[in-house]
């Protein structure tokens, strides 16, 4: 091949959290990976979420999103040794088990029934959960306000620092080799016999396989190789406060201390469009609901204030899937890129360098679920 600004065997296309992490594994398998990002202004949900590693009440109508998440649940230690030992950097990683805390006893019932109803469902991955009335709760988070009525707690959900994970992906996947290009949008992608031609406007990228990890970016990028992906931006709102002693030794599905000291409260989902910005209405109604819980949260100083836009699908759950009419390339979109970046990076990425998505843990995901005819 002539002409081209970068040869790989694969050309990562997005280096959020998807895609860092795909290029990540991918890199670590022996693959020569060139991941192509935007610049420094692009809407990135990698950069504004909540960063839980969530597992509970995932998967209500595909179980096997539920089985997924699991997986990445389990995997999410051993990953997270990985990169501190291979980059020293410490993302941060507690598995402590969360709590969704319900403020009566009619949010603690429709609690219940919507977990009964999820691990109700066949072929629902086993794992445990507990509905624990006020007492229960006060006795683990001594700090919640007498409003609390109950709440649901599973012992596998954790949080991390995203932002330092997003670093450590990409200095891990530089020092196995990677190439990051940023500032390389890519316009268009040519399949060919031999792989893929990209177009860049700082020249072109060719790849024996293309994965698209463009968040919403997809969207525009599925139908040049034959595939659909239907996204859309979900606008989530977060606050956060000064830092302050630790108070918190679980997270909270809306609230969770981070590593740092300060307090993240969050988070909306909102369907607005590209529209990024903060609405006085909506942080409002989330700190007034997160003091019911914790009143002490009443007295810091609110610090930032942002809204980032999720990358959502028609029924929430992921899209992977593998182009039937150009092989090799491949897709990915989530909801739950903190969550799921383990199994992206140990699961999938092998996956993917051996260009095969078994069809019976895949097809799934595959968005053909979302061609249904529409009924009169
Ligand atoms: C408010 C909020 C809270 C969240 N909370 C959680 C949580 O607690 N736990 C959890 O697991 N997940 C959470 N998420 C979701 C998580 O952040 C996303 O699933 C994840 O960041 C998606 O990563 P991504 O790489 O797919 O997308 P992005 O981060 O959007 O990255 C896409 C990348 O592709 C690039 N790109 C786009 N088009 C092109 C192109 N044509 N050429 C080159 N590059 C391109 C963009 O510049 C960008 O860098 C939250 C999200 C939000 C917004």
């Amino acid at each position: 091949m002539s002409g081209a600004i970068h040869e790989a065997d694969v050309a990562v296309i997005g280096g959020g959290l998807v895609g860092a992490a795909v290029a990540w594994g991918l890199a670590r398998a022996g693959s020569r990976v060139v991941v192509l990002d935007e610049g420094e202004v692009a809407f990135r949900a990698s950069r504004g979420n909540f960063a839980l590693v969530w597992v509970q009440s995932k998967g209500l109508g595909m179980p096997e999103y539920a089985g997924w998440t699991k997986r990445s649940s389990d995997l999410w230690g051993g990953f997270a040794r990985e990169l501190q030992e291979q980059t020293g950097l410490d993302v941060a990683f507690r598995r402590p088990g969360g709590f969704h805390l319900c403020l009566s006893e009619h949010e603690v019932e429709n609690r219940a029934a919507m977990l009964r109803r999820l691990h109700n469902q066949p072929a629902m991955v086993r794992y445990d959960y507990e509905i624990l009335d006020a007492p229960r709760v006060r006795t683990m988070l001594p700090q919640v306000g007498p409003e609390v009525a109950g709440a649901s707690y599973c012992p596998l959900d954790g949080h991390v620092n995203s932002l330092r994970l997003l670093r450590a992906l990409h200095a891990g996947m530089q020092q196995l080799g990677a190439t990051y290009l940023a500032d390389h949008v890519v316009e268009q992608i040519e399949p060919r016999d031999d792989g893929f031609r990209l177009t860049t406007r700082h020249g072109e990228v060719r790849a024996g396989k293309v994965m698209l990890a463009a968040g919403n970016g997809n969207a525009r990028l599925g139908p040049m190789v034959g595939l659909d992906v239907p996204v859309r931006p979900q606008r989530g709102q977060i606050i956060v406060t000064e830092k302050v002693a630790p108070f918190l030794d679980y997270p909270v599905v809306t609230i969770r201390q981070t590593d740092e000291g300060s307090v993240m409260i969050g988070d909306s989902v909102e369907e607005a469009g590209w529209d990024t910005t903060v609405g006085a209405g909506v942080v409002s109604a989330e700190a007034q609901r997160a003091i019911r819980m914790f009143p002490l949260l009443g007295k810091l100083n609110v610090v930032r204030t942002w809204a980032a836009l999720r990358v959502m699908t028609p029924d929430g759950f992921p899209i992977y899937q593998q182009s039937s009419s150009a092989p090799g390339a491949f897709v990915a979109t989530c909801h739950s890129g903190v969550t799921l970046a383990a199994a992206h990076a140990l699961v999938l990425a092998p996956l993917i360098a051996k260009c095969a998505l078994p069809p019976e843990e895949f097809d799934v995901f595959s968005p053909r679920r979302f061609d249904v005819p529409a009924t009169a």
